[in-house]
């Protein structure tokens, strides 16, 4: 298999980001990244794709779109379309038409964020989904590096006393030079709903991204890009799996790895810790499967992860932990029920356990 690793959220002048395309790119071949996919506010930009080259490496950049009703209060419920070669910000008052537009043009689609606090100390709007129930989605976007951060803001100054006025400048200031130190995994519900829908037996496949603004903000004396575009590409990205290597042309590489993200042949990756490069998750029974793939069960069936350093590492079947392995690189089960099985790595960093590899799942059929 060909591992490619991608950020598949972020923002231009288009919409509310701070660079162009062409600057976007160079930050992500500075961070390693294979491709990006931008996704500007509901317009679909046309005619920027292709490879971006510099002395130091190329990428792909493709364009997807992130559309919301922009009537509706708050501007919450994102989704995420991927492949659709079309605007269709006009469905957004109808998040379960928009959806089945989507599905029609043969796109995928992804509800971003779908978990966001509420904030009763400022005024941050909770973006999450709030449109449920829709059907006929993609997956979820299980790790929204930003969205993470705000969490963690939320939790922080809620924490806090009294003297909110002063604090919350003192603690924004101290989260936003240390993000890595506030933010700790993905949104424990958007978890816990991507474990219900597939103990029911649906087919649900996570993203995670970085939702790069390029936003600056001041504190006082102190004026900081929150976050830079190359700092988020190294955070959380989506590595995908390929049958088969890019070949440079445009047409054919999109299609390969846009099916493979439809698919879910793909992990969620938080690169700063350790680069999860290398990660691996299948199934061996008559054949192999990868993530994202259905497998038949029979007496033969092994699942088998490896990681690229040491983690705790715990096989989920429908939110039950049915395998676990501290503090090591190789995990093997050999699973005895159907069902979807996915996995999560955790590891020690800055003083805290952090998540870090979240597999897409096997279907054991
Ligand atoms: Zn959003
Ligand atoms: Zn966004």
């Amino acid at each position: 298999m060909y591992e490619l690793a991608g950020n598949m959220h972020m923002h231009t002048f288009y919409s509310d980001g701070e660079k162009w395309h062409a600057d976007i790119a160079a930050d992500a071949i500075a961070a390693g990244l294979d491709f990006i996919i931008v996704t500007d506010h509901n317009v679909w930009v046309d005619g920027v794709e292709g490879y971006y080259e510099n002395e130091n490496g190329r990428v792909l950049l493709l364009t997807g779109e992130e559309i919301h009703n922009v009537r509706r209060e708050p501007q919450a419920s994102h989704l995420l379309v991927y492949g659709v070669e079309t605007e269709l910000a006009d469905c957004a008052p109808y998040p379960q038409q928009l959806i089945d537009a989507v599905r029609a043009h043969g796109g995928c689609c992804f509800l971003a964020h779908p978990h966001e606090k509420d904030c009763r100390i400022f005024p941050y709007p909770n973006l999450g989904w709030h449109d449920w129930p829709v059907e006929n989605y993609t997956g979820l976007e299980i790790w929204n590096y930003m969205s993470s951060f705000v969490s963690a803001l939320v939790d922080a100054l809620e924490r806090l006393p009294v003297q909110i006025e002063l604090l919350d400048k003192l603690t924004a200031v101290r989260l936003a030079f240390n993000p890595q130190k506030f933010v700790v995994g993905p949104e424990p519900r958007t978890l816990a709903l991507w474990d219900e829908l597939l103990a029911k037996g649906k087919r649900v496949t996570a993203v995670g991204n970085s939702d790069a603004h390029g936003t600056p903000m001041s504190f006082g004396p102190l004026k900081r890009i929150i976050f830079p575009y190359e700092f988020l590409f190294r955070a959380v990205n989506t590595h995908v799996l390929l049958e088969r290597p890019l070949t440079g042309d445009l047409a054919y590489d999109k299609q390969l790895i846009l099916k493979a993200i439809g698919q879910g042949h793909s992990f969620v990756g938080y690169d700063l810790p350790h680069p999860t490069k290398g990660f691996r998750f299948s199934a061996t029974s008559k054949g192999k499967g990868i993530m994202g793939q259905e497998v038949r069960l029979n007496a033969g069936a092994t699942l088998q992860i490896s990681t690229p350093t040491r983690a705790n590492i715990r096989l989920i079947r429908h939110g039950e932990v049915v395998a676990s392995m501290q503090n090591d690189t190789h995990l093997t089960h050999i699973p005895t029920e159907p069902g979807a099985y996915r996995v999560e790595c955790t590891l020690p960093y800055l003083g805290k356990e952090r998540g870090w590899i979240y597999s897409n799942p096997i279907y054991l059929l």
